[in-house]
């Protein structure tokens, strides 16, 4: 069944343990920091009830209403679905936000592709993976992401240093297992569960296995703690840093403080091949939306950029079009890198249907890696006056305003105060302080560009160019595309 806003925000109030600046927060829903972005979740909950959006984010099955963005795709249809659905969502809000449940919760499928693997060590593991895909779809469950750990100093095994660095089993009781540790989380303080897995790492030395660890944790679960980073919602108006107050995803340290995890909830533990297998398959689905994402952001530098040329008839010049046509080039080659890991979609070992790998890794290191040189360029256009231009205040103040109207009025149809707005708004997206923390966001919240780059690489079928060059160069027959 779908859930309201409401009940999301009830289901929060499980006296969850969350700290922000040194703060302890009472209540996630309405602290300044947390309360926008848990409004926009709340938001999505909503817009399913709404005829406007309902059969474009829900489907019915079992006579039941449920979340499209939830559904596990088995046809092009459930892909096509999910993208008109994340369509109407960022329309709606009027932003981009990434870590909203769509994002992740294709972790699980992956895992799910590897249940012979979780079979291994125990059948019961199996069939808890195939229980929390099917919660998260009929529950409607806001799922996050838990991979990385502090680490410590990466010279030392874990045993040789303060063994807490990464998340690691203490014991065995008969309810569960007890873990120890802590993981970056995005959106952890106001998301029901966790995906907890091992972090990127050579899994294959049996010295990790307490390490080799798979789990769900309930966020409000005894032992978890939330220590959030400085939000930046509140830090100014909101007429001047219109996306920061509306759409900061907010990060937390999430410590586990010996959390139990009932037996239910364990996918795999003191098994370093289902580690292997989780960090080699994570993203197989959830890169889709990740990079999707990114084709929005694209879309709002082009049109900052244009909106910026047209107010002050730049665009008509065609060094400026030109620049624009290279935003269009990143915004398209995103779109083309998903549309065709749709077509191209492949059969996973669980029948769902995947997108073709290659070209999905491929378009997100393209997408990831040329941001920060599109966010240049949609600087340059936007021109200077994004980083010199005085807030809403002095546009208000009685004296200020009068000189501030009279330099930011550029023609009949361009106003001073759609002037300031647009300014106030590239600002946000390009050169705010959350404008750098979105760059930082996209280069490493699913992983860092080196294992965007080992994505590639292990899923490229390599044996293509090899048997070109063969064949080009006339290497003999005995030479194969095999190592
Ligand atoms: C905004 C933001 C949101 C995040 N959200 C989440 C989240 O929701 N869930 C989550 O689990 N994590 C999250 N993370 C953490 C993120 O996954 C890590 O930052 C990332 O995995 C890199 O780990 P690290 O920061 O410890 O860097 P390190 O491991 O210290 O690496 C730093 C750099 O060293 C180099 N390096 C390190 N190891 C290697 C290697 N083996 N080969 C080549 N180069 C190497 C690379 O240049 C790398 O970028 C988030 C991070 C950010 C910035």
């Amino acid at each position: 069944m779908i859930r309201t806003g409401n009940a999301y925000r009830e289901g929060l109030r499980d006296g969850r343990q969350v700290w922000i600046e040194g703060e302890r927060v009472r209540d996630v829903t309405t602290h300044p920091a947390l309360k926008p972005i848990v409004d926009v979740k709340a938001r999505m909950y909503d817009m399913a009830f709404e005829a406007a959006h309902r059969d474009t984010l829900t489907y019915v099955a079992d006579n039941q209403r449920k979340s499209i963005l939830n559904r596990p795709p088995t046809e092009t249809k459930d892909w096509t679905d999910k993208l008109a659905a994340v369509d109407a969502v960022l329309k709606d809000i009027g932003g981009v936000v990434t870590r909203v449940g769509d994002e992740t919760v294709g972790e699980m499928w992956s895992l799910q592709d590897g249940r012979d693997v979780l079979a291994e060590i125990d059948p019961r593991f199996a069939d808890n993976i195939d229980r929390h895909i099917a919660a998260v779809r009929d529950d409607d469950l806001f799922h996050v992401s838990a991979n990385t750990d502090p680490k410590g100093d990466r010279s030392l095994a874990p045993q040789d240093q303060d063994p807490d660095m990464l998340v690691h089993v203490t014991r065995e009781t008969g309810a569960g297992i007890v873990i120890r540790g802590a993981k970056y989380e995005t959106a952890a303080a106001y998301a029901d569960q966790a995906f907890l897995k091992p972090t990127v790492g050579a899994w294959a030395n049996n010295k990790l296995s307490d390490y080799a660890v798979g789990c769900i944790v309930k966020m409000g679960a005894p032992g978890v703690k939330h220590i959030c980073r400085g939000g930046f919602a509140g830090r100014g108006r909101v007429e001047d840093y219109p996306l920061a107050n509306r759409f900061d995803e907010v990060e937390a340290l999430v410590v586990f403080d010996d959390v139990l995890i009932p037996w239910e909830d364990v996918f795999f533990y003191r098994h370093t091949r289902a580690a292997q297998f989780i960090r080699g398959t994570l993203h197989r689905y959830s890169a889709f939306p990740y990079v999707l994402r990114l084709m929005y952001t694209a879309d709002m530098m082009i049109g900052a950029a244009l909106w910026n040329a047209k107010q002050t008839g730049l665009d008509t010049l065609q060094a400026v079009r030109e620049k624009l046509a290279d935003l269009v080039c990143y915004r398209e080659g995103i779109n083309a890198h998903l549309t065709a890991s749709i077509a191209m979609a492949e059969r996973s070992p669980a029948g769902l249907l995947m997108p073709q790998q290659s070209m999905l890794f491929a378009g997100r290191v393209f997408a990831c890696s040329q941001l920060p040189a599109m966010m240049h360029i949609a600087r340059e256009l936007c021109g200077g006056q994004i980083c010199v231009t005085p807030g809403a205040a002095s546009f208000e103040g009685a004296e200020s305003g009068a000189w501030l109207r009279k330099f930011y009025t550029l023609n009949q149809n361009w106003q001073a105060d759609d002037r300031r707005k647009l300014l106030a708004f590239a600002r946000d997206l390009l050169n705010s302080d959350y404008a750098g923390h979105r760059l930082a966001f996209a280069q490493f919240a699913q992983a860092p560009h080196f294992n965007h780059l080992a994505a590639v690489y292990n899923s490229f079928d390599f044996s293509g160019p090899l048997d070109f060059v063969r064949r080009a160069a006339d290497l003999s027959p005995r030479v194969t595309g095999g190592a």
